[in-house]
């Protein structure tokens, strides 16, 4: 359904106009990352297709998948297909999924270090720090097993050596969950190289989930972060 004002009016669409901001924003870099939509009333999955600049992106190069795996329409779709769709057939409730290797969370995910409390923000993840899934080969089914375990009912976690995902009821949350959290890890890395950064009680951070709408695995999309 067409929302007023400047939302696109097909997931296809909306994928072609976060992809870019992905390159905009500093998320990712070339074809780096991929994004996708569900569409719950007849179970596709829209999802940015492989090797193809998101600058030169088009609607019709989206690749459409449905929950079984099978290829419906598009080009060829991103070799993480398979940890987007574990990811929508475990969360009923989540209609779209963000990938990135963006560089500050990338740098946490290297460590195998997780994102703590070191800033309010950090609660979009919908806990008290950003978790991080354990390593598998990119675009392996044991990759999207393990994402999906160690996701649980939140909002965003690191895969080790490899990067970010983060999920929500629409694109526009999910993306800027994932802006979010890449801002937070850079703010933990230069605090790192300053000093020893003070993290937040989980009370503290309880409060500022509630400030910002969100309750795990819940987020109110009525009321996006500010
Ligand atoms: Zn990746």
């Amino acid at each position: 359904m067409k929302k007023a004002g400047s939302n696109p009016c097909s997931p296809a669409e909306e994928l072609v106009v976060y992809g870019r901001r992905l390159l905009s924003d500093r998320l990712t870099t070339g074809t780096g990352g991929n994004l996708s939509r569900a569409r719950r009333e007849d179970n596709r999955v829209f999802l940015t297709p492989s090797g193809i600049a998101y600058e030169q992106l088009s609607a019709a190069a989206i690749s459409v998948i449905d929950l079984d795996g099978r290829h419906l329409a598009g080009e060829k779709p991103s070799s993480e297909w398979q940890l987007h769709r574990e990811i929508y057939r475990a969360r009923p409730e989540v209609n779209a999924v963000v990938h990135t290797h963006s560089p500050f969370a990338t740098t946490f995910a290297v460590l195998n270090r997780p994102i703590p409390a070191c800033h309010y923000l950090v609660g979009v993840c919908g806990g008290n720090q950003v978790r991080v899934a354990p390593f598998a080969t990119f675009g392996s089914m044991e990759l999207a097993r393990l994402t999906v375990t160690a996701l649980g009912s939140e909002n965003c976690i690191l895969l080790a050596n490899h990067g970010l995902i983060a999920v929500g009821e629409t694109l526009a949350r999910a993306y800027s969950t994932a802006l979010y959290i890449e801002e937070a890890a850079e703010l933990y890395w230069r605090a790192l190289a300053v000093g020893e950064p003070v993290i937040l009680s989980s009370e503290e951070m309880e409060k500022s989930r509630k400030q910002l709408g969100i309750y795990t695995g819940k987020p109110d999309i009525n009321r996006p972060p500010t």
